[in-house]
């Protein structure tokens, strides 16, 4: 890692007034190799010259070629560059162009608001290591070698894919309603991977309903182990939209749990919103027939798909999962979290909040009247087996 001393620095701010600032207290801070651009014209000519030019601070606004335009020329030619974007435009657009760079997997070493200070600077030079493109970081399937259906169909064949759980808890009385399954790969050359690097792939193909399957008989056994440990738990089950389509899969989920003894309310589908629009007449046919067996369906992840709100007026949900992006301490988020549960609570919809990480949060989603709460503040996902002394542990702590 080298020091913020060794580093060669790209000012590009057509401000003469502030990019001398910025200069100076670069400065100060013992950075010798600055270089100024008064334009991204300047900016792009710079970079092509100087191969070591480790960080450019950007300005979005500039004459000729803009901040935006210049973070997409970074993106493609100099894709080791790190960047800080310094802008006066508001917190919304700068998150915006952030996101559009990281998205294009842009170096992103900070983003902060004129007037640049030497205390919002120093700390993104000192972690300009840790600068990954978010690209790497939020899709783990890039940090995974390459999955195909084949790959899944052979996991499945070993057994390779269980089940960790994760409690979640009735807000008002701190009771452990339920746990969610979540699914992870064993992979004998790999190791565990996780979810999102190979649901995907197998939704792409016929797979994921064998898929489900397996996965909502494990969900079913645990559930029945928890029944035996004296917990009346339900147990959430992930489905893609693909699955809600397979016409015999309210026989299936009704027959694995007759043979658990287990009733039609200790199982819930969650379901994402993205996909239902395909052969709606097999969606409608299939989740009706799953409400009236009494099976629960849960709109998943909402918030983040397309027209969830008509979704929401076409399927028979009796639960709304909000994304746990809402949670974010943005004004946007707030409001949409806020409208979340209320609209839940207008439709009859049990609300649940997922990702409730701090005191704060669970603060803040108890105040606005959600029914459950899920996240790493409550408990992490855990083997089955791990449940019941959780349960324990949990209600001997908050007992009222
Ligand atoms: P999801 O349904 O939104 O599940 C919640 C994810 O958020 C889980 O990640 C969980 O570990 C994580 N999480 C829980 N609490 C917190 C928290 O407080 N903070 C943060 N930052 N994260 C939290 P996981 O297990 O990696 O699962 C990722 C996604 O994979 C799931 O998102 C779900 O869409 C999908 N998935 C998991 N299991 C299955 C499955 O059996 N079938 C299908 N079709 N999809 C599955
Ligand atoms: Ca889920
Ligand atoms: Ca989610």
């Amino acid at each position: 890692m080298k020091k913020i001393s060794d580093l060669t620095i790209l000012v590009a701010e057509d401000n003469d007034f502030e990019r001398n600032l910025i200069a100076r207290m670069l400065g100060e801070m013992g950075v010798v190799n600055i270089l100024h651009a008064t334009s991204g014209d300047i900016a792009l000519q710079l970079l092509a010259e100087n191969a070591a030019i480790d960080v450019v601070l950007c300005d979005l606004k500039m004459p000729d070629t803009d901040g935006v335009q210049l973070l997409r020329r970074i993106a493609t030619d100099w894709p080791e560059v790190a960047v800080i974007i310094i802008s006066v435009l508001d917190e919304r657009l700068r998150g915006s162009v952030e996101r559009m760079a990281r998205e294009k997997s842009v170096r992103i070493a900070g983003n902060i608001g004129k007037p640049v200070t030497p205390d919002k600077l120093r700390p993104l030079l000192e972690a300009l290591d840790e600068a990954v493109p978010a690209a790497l970081l939020e899709s783990p399937a890039a940090a995974w070698p390459r999955i195909t259906t084949q790959d899944v169909r052979i996991g499945l064949d070993k057994s390779e894919f269980y089940l960790e759980f994760q409690p979640v808890v009735e807000v008002a009385s701190m009771e452990p309603v339920g746990a969610e399954a979540l699914v992870r790969w064993n992979n004998s050359e790999h190791g565990i991977i996780p979810p999102d690097a190979f649901i995907p792939v197998a939704e792409m193909s016929d797979i994921i309903d064998e898929f489900t399957l397996m996965v909502i008989d494990q969900a079913i056994n645990a559930c029945s182990l928890w029944k035996q440990a004296g917990l009346n738990y339900r147990v959430s089950v992930n489905v893609s939209a693909r699955t809600l389509r397979a016409l015999d899969l309210p026989e299936r989920i009704q027959s694995l749990l007759t043979s658990h003894a287990l009733s039609p309310d200790q199982i819930i589908l969650e379901v994402t919103e993205s996909g239902f629009m395909e052969e709606l007449a097999k969606t409608l046919d299939v989740s009706s027939r799953l409400r009236i067996r009494d099976i629960a369906l849960s709109i998943d992840d909402f918030g983040t798909g397309y027209s969830s709100l008509q979704q929401l007026q076409r399927i028979p949900f009796s639960e709304l999962k909000i994304d746990r992006s809402f949670l974010a301490a943005t004004t946007e988020a707030r409001v949409i979290l806020e409208a979340g549960i209320r609209l839940g609570r207008e439709l009859g919809l049990a609300t649940v909040v997922e990702g409730v990480e701090t005191q704060d949060d669970w603060d803040r989603v108890r105040g606005l009247g959600a029914d459950i709460a899920q996240g790493y503040f409550i408990a992490r996902p855990m083997p089955a087996a791990d449940v019941p002394t959780w349960h324990e542990d949990w209600t001997r702590r908050h007992k009222q």
